[in-house]
């Protein structure tokens, strides 16, 4: 076997609407080196491209080591194929329509595969963290907003628009508005931001984050329990939705709410129990296991995956089969 391995590295790269995080990895998901700059949003595509190629250039300088390839989880809705960013929320400048995996590699000189966080998180995920060997699998994000991803034997199926699995977005939970301009969507009670805002129109208290909302359920306010209540049935409602029409077996929740897990999981549970799959076989929802570096580790890996077909690597690639 070619284990080049412990120098041999790609670079992982989260590039969200405040921080850009880069890694250098191994093929086992190891970190060999690690950093965090602010992503200068408000600057342009270009200028948050030139961002991380620094980034990853002052790492590869300092450690010695020499990225094979980057593989970029970016914020917004992207083009992989096309390797352009095809939507962005309004907190970026100039970034729908930037090109962003051919801007990133004429500057660090090797290889880029981008795709939008949510994919990278479900990717991650499956190479290093809840779902190793998993082969089909719904990713769910519960962050500010409620992102969704998909993979279908043992590859992110990202649909012809990018916007596969969408499950923030799935209507059926209400009226209440969405941030997408429309009502009723699943993110209305599951988001972060949702989770404090339902708790405050409840009990008239204001609430810093769906954090604040878990303390408060912690402590035995009815009005946090019946909120955490509320999100885990809707998000246990989609997720068997979801999962009945693909057959898929396993969902794995992350982002800032997967912190409340204790308060999410038994409504959540309870949905499912009541809804088995026609196939017989029980849903599987795994709390995420890699925290904030999901979607960075989920780059690594479409990273070391976009070199699967090198010679001298493939000896060292390893494709999922089953959970
Ligand atoms: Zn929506």
């Amino acid at each position: 076997m070619v284990e080049s391995s412990t120098n041999a590295v790609v670079a992982g790269i989260d590039l969200g609407g405040t921080k850009t995080t880069v890694v250098l990895c191994r093929r086992d998901g190891s970190i060999a080196a690690q950093a965090t700059i602010a992503t200068p949003a408000r600057e342009g595509g270009a200028a948050m491209s030139a961002a991380a190629s620094g980034l990853v250039k002052e790492m590869e300088s300092s450690s010695g080591l020499h990225a094979l390839a980057v593989g970029v989880g970016a914020a917004g809705v992207i083009d992989q194929k096309a390797g352009v960013v095809t939507a962005a929320s309004a907190s970026f400048k100039d970034w729908a329509g930037f090109r962003l995996a051919a801007d990133l590699s004429a500057r660090v000189g090797v290889g880029v595969v981008i795709d939008n966080d949510v994919n990278a998180f479900l990717r991650g995920e499956m190479a290093y963290g809840a779902l190793i060997g998993c082969t089909d699998a719904v990713g769910i994000m519960l962050g500010t907003g409620v992102g969704g991803a998909l993979a279908l034997n043992g590859s992110v199926f990202a649909g012809p628009r990018g916007a596969a699995g969408e499950i923030g977005h799935t209507p059926g939970f209400g009226a209440l508005p969405c941030s997408c301009g429309q009502q009723g969507h699943l993110e209305t009670l599951a988001s972060g931001r949702s989770i404090a805002l339902r708790y405050t129109e409840r009990s008239g208290r204001a609430a810093n984050g769906a954090a604040q909302v878990a303390d408060f359920a912690r402590a035995g306010d009815p009005h946090a329990l019946a909120t955490f209540d509320a999100a885990g049935r809707a998000l246990g409602q989609a997720i068997v939705t979801t999962a009945t029409i693909l057959d898929v077996q396993d969902v794995v929740v992350g982002g800032g709410v997967r912190g409340a897990w204790d308060l999410i999981e038994p409504p959540l549970a309870k949905m499912l129990e009541h809804n088995m799959p026609v196939s017989g076989y029980p849903l599987i929802v795994h709390p995420g296991s890699l925290g904030g570096s999901s979607a960075v580790l989920g780059s690594a890996a479409a990273a070391w995956e976009s070199l699967a077909h090198s010679p001298e690597l493939a000896n060292t690639m390893k494709v999922g089969s089953s959970c």
